[in-house]
């Protein structure tokens, strides 16, 4: 496998696109805004530029992995020629089932196609093409090039060949792919969220404040950072989208998102993409402000 193709340039886009061109892939970056592409490009480079001041690569291996790329708005011209399809556009099952449909049609029978999703079923993915043996998820974490974790999803279809195929390629880009089945959440989400909306119920019933809750987790647990920080980090919104997904997928009342959760999220309430969450953000210093509502 020399030539792929990532569908989408935004944050996860540009992560993946690099990791490929870095591992010395030729990487065709597609997506219908040339914004996003213009911003994606110049997002690998700075974060190239750094690597480079802290002598992780050299300016020839910064120039080389720029070179392995190319932007691409058409996305039949992008995915011709590659023997594999990353799909990293927005979280949105009816986007994703049209770009599934399309790819199978622009590429050859024996091209494999992959999604990031972190929430939509790959089985449901890969029975809108005419390959679902081919199908499989890919799901990488933010940021890309630095966690090592790929969830291996294989969907209900997905054969042996491919899903070693994939777990051999993930190990040429310097990654730990881990293989799981295809069921509400994968395995990452589905242990994650629980833990998040639990503690958004703690909050909610009164039990501790903000910081109270993310230092128990921090220092009684060594997690890098709390649960309600990393929430307001992945998205209030994206929190509640993927709880929704495992509630409805499984039937199962566990997975019911906190009602503070649902409001917050009404309320616009997003966390750092709106500026509040949780705690407040944009104020310039690196010090954690809990949001006025819960002080
Ligand atoms: P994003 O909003 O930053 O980027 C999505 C990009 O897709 C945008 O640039 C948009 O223009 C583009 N796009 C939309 N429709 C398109 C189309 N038809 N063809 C080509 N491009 C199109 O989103 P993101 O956070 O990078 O998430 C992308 C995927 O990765 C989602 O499936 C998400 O669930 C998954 N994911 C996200 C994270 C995360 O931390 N952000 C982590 C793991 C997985």
């Amino acid at each position: 496998m020399k030539n792929i193709a990532v569908i989408g340039a935004g944050t996860m886009g540009n992560g993946i696109a690099h990791t490929f061109a870095q591992s010395g892939f030729k990487v065709n970056l597609i997506d219908i805004s040339q914004e996003a592409l213009d911003k994606a490009i110049a997002t690998i480079s700075k974060n190239l530029d750094r690597m480079v001041a802290k002598e992780k690569i050299s300016e020839a291996d910064k120039n080389g992995t720029l070179d392995n790329l190319t932007t691409f708005t058409d996305m039949n011209a992008g995915v011709a020629d590659v023997q594999l399809v990353v799909e990293a556009a927005t979280e949105n099952v009816d986007l994703k089932l049209k770009i599934f449909k399309s790819m199978d049609e622009a590429t050859g029978d024996d091209v494999i196609l992959a999604t990031n999703t972190s929430s939509i079923s790959i089985t449901q993915i890969a029975a809108v093409t005419s390959r679902p043996d081919k199908v499989i998820g890919m799901h990488f974490m933010n940021p890309v090039p630095i966690m090592k974790l790929v969830e291996i999803i294989r969907g209900y279809s997905t054969s042996d060949e491919v899903t070693s195929t994939i777990m051999e390629l993930s190990k040429k880009l310097g990654k730990t792919p881990t293989e799981v089945n295809d069921y509400p959440g994968f395995v990452a989400n589905r242990i994650l969220m629980p833990m998040i909306n639990e503690a958004i119920i703690t909050l909610h019933e009164g039990v501790a404040g903000v910081s109270e809750i993310d230092t128990v987790m921090k220092l009684g647990m060594a997690h890098p950072m709390g649960p309600l920080q990393l929430a307001d980090f992945i998205g209030l919104d994206v929190c509640l989208s993927i709880l929704n997904v495992m509630y409805e997928g499984f039937g199962n009342p566990k997975y019911a998102p906190c009602p503070l959760l649902v409001n917050m999220v009404t309320a616009g309430k997003m966390g750092v993409k709106s500026g509040e969450g949780f705690y407040s953000w944009g104020h310039g210093t690196k010090d954690l402000i809990v949001s006025d509502q819960f002080q």
